[in-house]
């Protein structure tokens, strides 16, 4: 195994505050563990209140400069971070999965998805287009044109710490602004790895910030950006009921926001499908980064007719994974990110078993112990279980069973989730009528795979508002100025 024993030369265990490592102001720190064995990897600073207000201000006093920078010269410097990455590829994936425990083949796949926002938004930074309206008046002309907003938050998750915090700062600065990023508890490092190739990539001080925290800290921090005059804007991913949270914050300042949340993907396999495709599709959506992705399979809804059989697949399927450390060869299944995590899979088990649902493997803590968790399938699963209604986040498929189409459609969009969904079928007539009538906004059809930098990522209903990602990801960081120019003469 090729576990680090030391971090990389560009990324110190530090805040990062205009351009400069700097521990809090309190001189308080909290470690972080590799989740596989427990075991601390380093400490951090525990930021706060002043910190934050520190990284606030130094923002606001680079914004000047970049917002007035060509949108050229910006695209220049997010390349150049890309590129960073890029060549750093291997040692950012250890590095990932070291704190966050995913296999390092799905680290390696995250750090490309993560440059991939850099670049591509340095090409949408270079398109944001205005527009010039027919006036109202002879004399006068109507211009519209989009502008950055100044300082903005960031508040990122753990599941993807490097994507996720590109998917808001790329957009962020492409479009002018200057960032103030908060990292989950778990995962700070992946977050200033980044800004220590920010240092190298040549984006000038205080452009991206990022203000370390323990759990107990979030609060403040998050409160401290939402409450603050100069922040204008917030971008959350993260679970429902802290996006909730964070929007009543930002009731008082009307500060815009977006909010990427949580999910209960339904997965329909109806009788019509490629059935190996389906197969391993409900896998890979399922089992990737041990079931803790927003837009994982939480509920594999499968026909009658094919439903014993893939039942039967899914579970010699299930019986392939290996579980083990990340940096682990051959190893496809880490552990959970933490102790409540293992808690929260084993309660929903647990329910859904007194329930009536049948196990068809795993069902217990892992042999390996610490957080790791057998991969498991249940069948007969119902809609009165737990493991329907909330996010299971752990690997273990949740099968039910639906006899025609409209079952499987009012089903899937029993949640008050309505972030991805997917379906297989060959049916083309059904594609289009499943596709919309998903209450989701995202459908994958025949794939489990539907995370790219160049489409909408985003849901409805209770999971979230906004959209990352693609032309339109850019929109959300910018306001839309109309000037209104009269008095120019009639004209001949
Ligand atoms: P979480 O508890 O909501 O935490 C997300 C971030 O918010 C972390 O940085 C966390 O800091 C911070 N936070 C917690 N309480 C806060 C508060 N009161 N004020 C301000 N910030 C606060 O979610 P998580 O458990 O880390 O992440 C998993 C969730 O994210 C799942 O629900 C998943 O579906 C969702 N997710 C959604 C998407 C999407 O694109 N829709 C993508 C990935 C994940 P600490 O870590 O320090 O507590």
């Amino acid at each position: 195994m090729n576990i680090p024993t030391e971090l990389p030369e560009y990324l110190q265990p530090l805040g990062f505050i205009d351009g400069q490592w700097c521990a809090a102001v309190s001189g308080a720190a909290f470690e972080v563990l590799d989740p596989a064995t427990g075991k601390k990897i380093t400490s951090v600073p525990r930021m706060g209140e002043s910190d934050t207000e520190r990284a606030i201000a130094a923002a606001h006093k680079a914004y000047p400069a970049w917002r007035t920078m060509t949108a050229a010269a910006r695209a220049g410097v997010l390349e150049a971070w890309a590129a960073s990455m890029r060549a750093r590829s291997d040692q950012l994936a250890q590095l990932l999965t070291w704190e966050q425990g995913k296999p390092v083949s799905e680290s390696k796949v995250e750090i490309e998805y993560a440059a991939s926002f850099f670049s591509w938004f340095a090409g949408e930074g270079r398109r944001i287009y205005g527009d010039t309206i027919p006036p109202h008046l002879p004399d006068t002309r109507i211009l519209v044109m989009r502008q950055p907003m100044g300082v903005v938050g960031g508040i990122t998750p753990w599941n993807f710490p490097s994507a996720m915090v590109t998917r808001k700062s790329a957009p962020a600065l492409a479009a002018g602004n200057c960032m103030v990023l908060k990292p989950a508890e778990s995962t700070p490092l992946s977050a200033l790895a980044l800004a220590g190739l920010a240092l190298e990539a040549g984006v000038p001080p205080g452009v991206f910030n990022v203000v370390t925290g323990a759990r107990e800290d979030a609060a403040v921090i998050g409160e401290t950006l939402t409450s603050h005059p100069l922040v204008k804007k917030i971008g959350f991913t993260g679970s429902t009921v802290v996006g909730k949270h964070l929007m009543a914050g930002c009731v008082d300042g009307l500060k815009k926001i977006s909010l990427e949340l949580g999910g209960n993907a339904p997965f329909i396999v109806f009788d019509d499908a490629d059935f190996e495709a389906a197969l391993a599709g409900a896998m890979i959506c399922k089992y990737r980064n041990t079931g803790q992705t927003c837009i994982s399979a939480n509920r594999i809804l499968v026909q009658d007719s094919i439903h014993d059989r893939f039942v039967e697949a899914l579970t010699a399927r299930a019986a392939e994974l290996v579980p083990g450390h990340g940096l682990e060869d051959g190893v496809s299944l880490g552990p959970l990110i933490e102790p409540r995590a293992l808690d929260k899979v084993e309660r929903l088990v647990a329910d859904a078993l007194a329930k009536g649902a049948r196990l068809m493997i795993g069902g217990n803590r892992h042999s390996l112990g610490g957080t790791y968790y057998e991969p498991t399938v249940l069948s007969d699963v119902t809609p009165e279980m737990d493991i329907t209604r909330e996010e299971v986040f752990g690997p273990v498929a949740a099968i039910m069973r639906f006899s025609d189409e409209a079952e499987a459609i009012a089903l899937a969009n029993d949640t008050q989730y309505g972030l991805s969904g997917y379906f297989y079928s060959r049916d083309v007539g059904r594609v289009f009528r499943v596709a919309e009538a998903l209450e989701t906004g995202i459908v994958g059809v025949n794939t489990g795979l539907i995370s790219t930098e160049i489409a909408p990522f985003g849901g409805v209903k209770e999971s979230g508002i906004g959209r990352e990602g693609s032309k339109y990801g850019i929109e959300d960081w910018t306001e839309i100025k109309y000037v209104c120019l009269a008095g120019i003469g009639e004209g001949s």
